[in-house]
């Protein structure tokens, strides 16, 4: 098989020469890749891996990772979306057993007219199930309920050399343990057996506070973190080191006995010329979104979809940072170290390179569920800036020393341009993570952290 030709690949695994570039959520960076196969079935996986050449592969799902860990520049990837089929779910238990490539909207739609719902959420309803994995996803419940990883009961994992391999916390615990937030590197994900959540409907008990100081911001964390399942707030970052914003919290509502009508809107069309989000208007935009809160301030039902997912109510909003894309920032600092997270905030606001989208949440302590599990106790800070070359880069390097010196770290899901120093020191497991990873797999962001291989 390894001497097949590309013309004999493309004919039996719908392998896609790439004329158009993949991008990842931010655009940036722009990468071609070689082929993208394109399996409908999980037994066309080995005969993919079969063929490659080491390092040559890399799994990809929805795309919804913001820098280049979901690319492989120059290379291939394995778009897992066609692997979309739900296996099995119990009613009664609420496990569902799903291929890779379904995707959370979906569970979602079959799960929730059933009384269930999903263990941990990003904030949007559109990626995988592999890609959720991948990662280790966190969302608005991380203080109670940890990662998605530690709700993955199971899962069949692909290896060049092994072939369909069980992972589980008997079959295989520290290959389970190393694909959780694996980056796709330890293989292509077939299945998982997911632990599902169970709830009374669609309906969230919401409360929204404004506050203006980063201690009452961690006053509301820590009242609300006992009594609301889901914690986030929303910065103003152009309010420098004293941020003013907005504290969503939440828990399941009982059933509210109406009809319920899932969120639509509109779809930017084409990317915006890059001027139109600088910082005159993201710092309009702040004010008004913080204006229009504080008025809406205190208790209300509201539908689910738009308490986890606003940003899904506008598709491809992406393409509103223009045709350079953008990037996010998103790094967590310990607890102790509240000095380093002011001077991040004094940092963004002194380069005048606000983001409109400032998101602030304090982890839980549960233990990490993968070996690279990004999520720690402390607080995280996510952040988006358009991509302005050098001036953007470096700002986001200086805030690096910073996350650096505070024995902090950063988030792979969405970087681009970490160092290796920078990688090695978020994530001090890397070393034992290497006997992990399938000598087919490679990415783009792998090679930039570990040096070309
Ligand atoms: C609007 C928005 C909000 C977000 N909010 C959050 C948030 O609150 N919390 C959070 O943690 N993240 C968040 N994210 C990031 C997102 O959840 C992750 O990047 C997620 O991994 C994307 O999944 P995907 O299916 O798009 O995978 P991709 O981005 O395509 O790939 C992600 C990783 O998964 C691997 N992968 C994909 N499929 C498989 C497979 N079958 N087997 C093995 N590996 C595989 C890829 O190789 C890659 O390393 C957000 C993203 C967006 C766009």
């Amino acid at each position: 098989m390894s001497g097949q030709s590309a013309v004999a690949l493309q004919r039996q695994f719908e392998v896609r020469p790439l004329t158009t570039k993949i991008f990842s959520w931010g655009r940036y960076p722009k990468s071609a890749h070689q082929f993208v196969h394109k399996p409908a079935w999980n037994d066309q996986i080995q005969d993919i891996l079969r063929a490659a050449a080491p390092g040559s592969l890399l799994p990809h799902g929805l795309g919804r990772s913001y820098g280049d860990s979901c690319l492989n520049a120059g290379r291939q990837l394995i778009d897992c979306r066609r692997l979309n089929r739900i296996l099995g779910f119990d009613q009664a238990s609420g496990m569902i057993r799903c291929e890779s490539g379904v995707s959370l909207s979906d569970i979602i739609d079959v799960v929730l007219p059933k009384g269930w719902f999903l263990p941990v959420t990003p904030g949007t309803r559109f990626v995988t199930v592999g890609g959720a994995i991948a990662n280790d996803i966190h969302g608005k419940n991380h203080h109670r309920a940890g990662t998605f990883g530690a709700h993955v009961r199971q899962i069949g994992l692909h290896r060049s050399n092994d072939g369909l391999v069980t992972c589980s916390a008997r079959e295989n615990p520290d290959m389970l343990a190393a694909t959780i937030a694996g980056l796709g590197l330890t293989g292509v994900i077939a299945w998982a057996d997911v632990q599902l959540k169970r709830v009374a409907g669609p309906w969230i008990d919401a409360d929204l506070v404004p506050f203006d100081s980063l201690a009452s911001f961690l006053d509301l964390s820590r009242e609300s973190d006992g009594q609301f399942e889901y914690t986030v707030a929303w910065l103003d970052c152009f309010a420098g080191t004293n941020p003013r914003g907005i504290f969503f919290r939440g828990n399941h509502a009982a059933d509210q006995g109406k009809d319920f009508h899932p969120q639509r809107g509109p779809k930017l069309p084409f990317a915006l010329p890059g001027w139109v989000l600088n910082r005159h208007s993201m710092r309009a935009f702040n004010a008004a979104y913080y204006k229009i809160h504080t008025w809406r301030q205190g208790p209300a039902v509201v539908p689910f979809d738009s308490f986890f997912y606003p940003l899904d109510s506008i598709k491809q909003w992406n393409l509103a940072y223009g045709r350079q894309g953008f990037l996010q920032y998103q790094c967590v600092i310990p607890e102790t170290e509240v000095a380093a997270f002011e001077e991040i905030l004094d940092r963004i606001a002194k380069s005048k390179m606000g983001s409109c989208l400032g998101v602030l949440k304090q982890f839980g302590s549960a233990p990490p569920a993968g070996m690279l599990s990004f999520p720690r106790p402390g607080l995280t800070i996510a952040l988006d800036f358009a991509m302005r070359g050098e001036r953007t880069l470096k700002l986001l390097q200086s805030l690096d020393e910073v996350v650096r010196q505070s024995g902090g770290a950063l988030y792979p899901a969405k970087d681009a341009r970490m160092s290796p120093d920078m990688f090695q020191a978020s994530f001090p497991k890397w070393c034992d993570f290497f006997r992990y990873i399938d000598p087919k797999m490679s990415s783009s962001l792998w090679r930039r952290v570990m040096g070309p291989q």
